[in-house]
C-alpha cells in the first residue's frame, strides 16, 4: 500500500523539489501551502498528470488551528501520513541589533514552533502505528551560526535539538526523527543575496557549487526509507563540504 507523506512548504523550493520525488516513488504526497496557492495547484497538476498521487492543503503551520484541520482534510483525502517532513521555513538577515522582537517571534514562529505544532499533531497516528519517519529541515547557519542571521540560526538550532531529544524518545516505537541540514541550495530563500554574495559563498563550498533542492529532497527520500531506519537522532549536512 502506498505511504503518505506530509511536506510543509511544499509548493515552491526545496519542499516542491521533496513532493516531486517522493510522489516518483509511489508516495502519496500531501502538499501543504501558505501563500503560494497557485504554484502549489500547478506542482501538483503536474505530478497528478505524470501519474503521481498527490492534494494540496492550505495551512500556516505556525496556527496550531491550521494545522488541526489541515490534518483532518489529510486524513480524509489521502490517509494519515508515516513521512512527516517538516520544510517550511522563512529566512531574514539584519544586523543582531536590528531584529526586532517581531522579527524574532516571526521567526521562531514559522521555522520552530511549526515543528513542535505538526509533531504533535501527527506523531499519534506513528505511535499507535508502531511506525513513521520524521524529516526537520534545519540549516549549516543551526550548526555553525550565521552572521546577521542570529535569529534564524537560533530557530534551526532549536529544530537540532528538538530532534536529538524526540529522536531517543520515539526510538522504541518504531520512529526515527533527524534533520536535514542543508547549505547553500538554489531557491528563492537565496534571492534576496547579490552576485557578489553568492560567489563569496560558493568559493566557501568544496564542490565549488551551489546545491540544488534536488540534492536536499534525496536525501529526505533516502531517510524516509526502510534502509535508514537505523538512523535516528541524526543531522546530515547537505552542503557540498561548506
Ligand atoms: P523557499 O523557496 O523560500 O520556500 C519556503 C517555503 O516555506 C515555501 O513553500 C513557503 O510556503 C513555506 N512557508 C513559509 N512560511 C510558512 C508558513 N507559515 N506555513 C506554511 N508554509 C510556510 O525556501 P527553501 O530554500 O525551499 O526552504 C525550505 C527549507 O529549507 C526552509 O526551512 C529553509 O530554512 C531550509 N533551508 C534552506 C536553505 C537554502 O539555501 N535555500 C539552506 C538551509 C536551510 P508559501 O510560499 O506557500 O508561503
Amino acid at each position: 500500500m502506498k505511504k503518505t507523506v506530509l511536506i510543509t512548504g511544499a509548493g515552491r523550493g526545496i519542499g516542491a523539489a521533496c513532493a516531486e520525488l517522493f510522489a516518483k516513488h509511489n508516495y502519496k504526497v500531501a502538499i501543504n501551502y501558505f501563500k503560494s496557492e497557485l504554484k502549489a495547484k500547478q506542482l501538483s497538476n503536474t505530478i497528478n498528470k505524470n501519474g503521481g498521487c498527490c492534494e494540496i492543503f492550505y495551512a500556516d503551520v505556525s496556527n496550531p488551528k491550521d494545522v488541526k484541520k489541515m490534518h483532518e482534510e489529510i486524513k480524509s483525502k489521502l490517509g494519515n501520513p508515516e513521512v512527516l517532513i517538516n520544510n517550511a521555513g522563512i529566512a531574514q538577515q539584519k544586523l543582531f541589533t536590528d531584529i526586532t522582537l517581531d522579527d524574532w517571534e516571526k521567526m521562531i514562529n514559522t521555522n520552530t514552533k511549526s515543528v513542535f505544532l505538526c509533531c504533535k499533531e501527527f506523531l499519534p497516528y506513528m505511535i499507535h502505528e508502531k511506525k513513521g519517519k520524521i524529516i526537520n529541515i534545519s540549516s549549516i547557519w543551526g550548526v555553525i551560526g550565521g552572521s546577521c542571521e542570529v535569529h534564524y540560526s537560533a530557530s534551526k538550532a532549536a529544530i537540532i535539538g528538538f530532534s536529538k531529544a524526540l529522536a531517543k524518545e520515539m526510538a522504541l516505537s518504531g520512529i526515527t526523527v533527524n534533520c536535514i541540514a542543508p547549505g547553500v541550495i538554489d531557491t528563492d530563500m537565496n534571492s534576496m543575496h547579490n552576485k557578489q554574495t553568492m560567489d563569496i559563498l560558493k568559493q566557501e563550498i568544496a564542490c565549488g557549487k551551489i546545491g540544488s533542492a534536488q540534492d536536499v529532497a534525496h536525501t529526505a527520500l533516502f531517510l524516509a526509507s526502510d534502509e535508514a531506519s537505523y538512523i535516528t537522532g541524526q543531522v546530515i549536512n547537505v552542503d557540498g563540504g561548506f
